[in-house]
């Protein structure tokens, strides 16, 4: 029975800091002011939320840019040949020893939850394997779901239908498709379908890149919403990239927004790549490609944001952090306002954990007594500060346990010759 307790602690909801008290793995005091664990941490007026969740990752391709060589234009189609190269000698070590590291930096950033894609268009599906496998040494509170995904298309090779099946039976947790990337159209209905089929028959959750492409007459998504109504799937259907979305005529859009939620579609932007892979064959003016996610969150559509990759063949940065992938996404959908930061902040929090139907995750920004112990200390003040300055949590709590902790980086200055002061970077309400 571990006992410890964080005091002086900033909880969204609650004007004054308050001390809390874990225990067998919940939060089981929460007040003003609580008497010293044997295990005691002063978290200094620091901002207590529930863990951060990344709905969407590419955790077979991690940390493979420039392996065996690198994306020299930067263009999807480029990451897709470059994959495809790599993709030739995975072992199951190779792809287990990279997204470990990739995990790793996750959770030091404060993520317990991750939706993974898995390539299953090669025939041993050797990353899905190893990806199962690395499942298993998880610690306790980390969830890793798997995302049978048809890279190359499903009905491209005569084998894709069967081997989306046998992803399914090996374990994966939920039905992936790529239908803009099926060679016709028909295709394209077919792979949704398939989707459909295989859900339905093994009881998964659907999760389709759907419609990445700058491409205004790919409209697989209202295929999706159709489908998701005609089999009564709301809440279990979630819609990828969309970012042809950005591209639809004002009409169509408003259209598509309505069949989304009157479905219960929910769609997962991917800032940090489509920024940098959408509008490559544009001329000035160039589309931002990112999906309408302003839009989409004020039809009350649900709407998370992934991280997609990290240092591989489609995006050569990353960290890992989702506040970066939120920082983003604020940018690109013009989400600055005083008033949208709570928005913002639900795509890698609530509204990505429903996505993943994670049952004990709050519905709200705040924690309460009684409640599972998983959590994350920010050294800032408000929220702010935690997009301005995307720290690492001082600490990262998952089942009870602290799983990481990060000391609050600081620079000392010398404005006079050695009079070193520190530089906080804090907003300056709080000098
Ligand atoms: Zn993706």
């Amino acid at each position: 029975m571990t006992t410890f307790s964080f005091h002086h602690v900033r909880i969204p909801g609650h004007d004054s800091l308050h001390d809390l008290r874990i225990q067998d793995g919940r939060i089981i005091q929460l007040a003003p002011s609580l008497s010293a664990s044997p295990q005691s941490y002063d978290a200094q007026g620091g901002l207590l939320l529930p863990p951060l969740s990344d709905p969407h990752l590419h955790l077979d391709a991690v940390l493979t840019a420039g392996d065996p060589e690198p994306n020299r234009s930067g263009t999807l189609i480029e990451g897709i040949e470059r994959w495809n190269q790599r993709k030739k000698y995975l072992t199951e070590e190779d792809v287990m020893v990279r997204a470990r590291e990739a995990i790793r930096w996750h959770i030091a950033h404060g993520v317990l939850y991750i939706r993974s894609h898995v390539d299953v268009s090669d025939d041993s599906l050797t990353a899905l394997r190893a990806l199962l496998r690395l499942r298993q040494e998880l610690p306790p509170g980390v969830i890793l779901q798997l995302v049978a995904f048809p890279q190359d298309g499903i009905f491209c090779r005569p084998n894709g239908p069967e081997l989306m099946e046998e992803a399914l039976k090996l374990g994966a947790d939920v039905v992936g498709g790529i239908p803009h990337y099926e060679w016709t159209r028909e295709d394209g209905i077919k792979d949704i379908q398939l989707a459909f089929d295989l859900a339905g028959k093994y009881h998964r959750s659907i999760d389709i890149h759907c419609d990445e492409t700058d491409d205004d007459h790919s409209r697989f998504l209202e295929t999706m919403a159709k489908l998701t109504l005609d089999n009564q799937w709301a809440g279990r259907v979630t819609a990828s990239h969309t970012t042809a979305m950005a591209s639809y005529n004002e009409a169509y859009a408003f259209k598509l927004m309505r069949m989304l939620k009157e479905a219960g579609v929910a769609i997962i932007a991917n800032p940090l790549d489509n920024i940098v892979l959408q509008g490559r064959f544009d001329q000035y003016p160039k589309r931002r490609g990112m999906t309408r996610v302003k839009e989409l969150l004020r039809s009350g559509i649900c709407v998370g944001a992934g991280h997609d990759s990290i240092v591989d063949p489609w995006y050569p940065w990353g960290t890992g952090n989702p506040l970066f992938v939120a920082s983003m996404l604020a940018h690109i959908a013009q989400m600055t306002g005083a008033d949208e930061l709570d928005a913002v902040l639900s795509t890698v929090t609530t509204n990505a954990a429903q996505i993943m139907t994670i049952s004990s995750y709050p519905p709200t920004l705040s924690v309460h007594e009684g409640q599972p112990a998983n959590f994350v200390i920010y050294p800032v003040a408000d929220k702010v500060d935690l997009i301005r300055l995307m720290p690492l949590p001082r600490w990262v709590v998952a089942a009870g346990q602290i799983l990481a902790h990060t000391e609050p980086q600081t620079t000392q200055l010398a404005w006079s010759p050695d009079q070193f002061e520190p530089v906080t970077f804090h907003s300056p309400r709080f000098l």
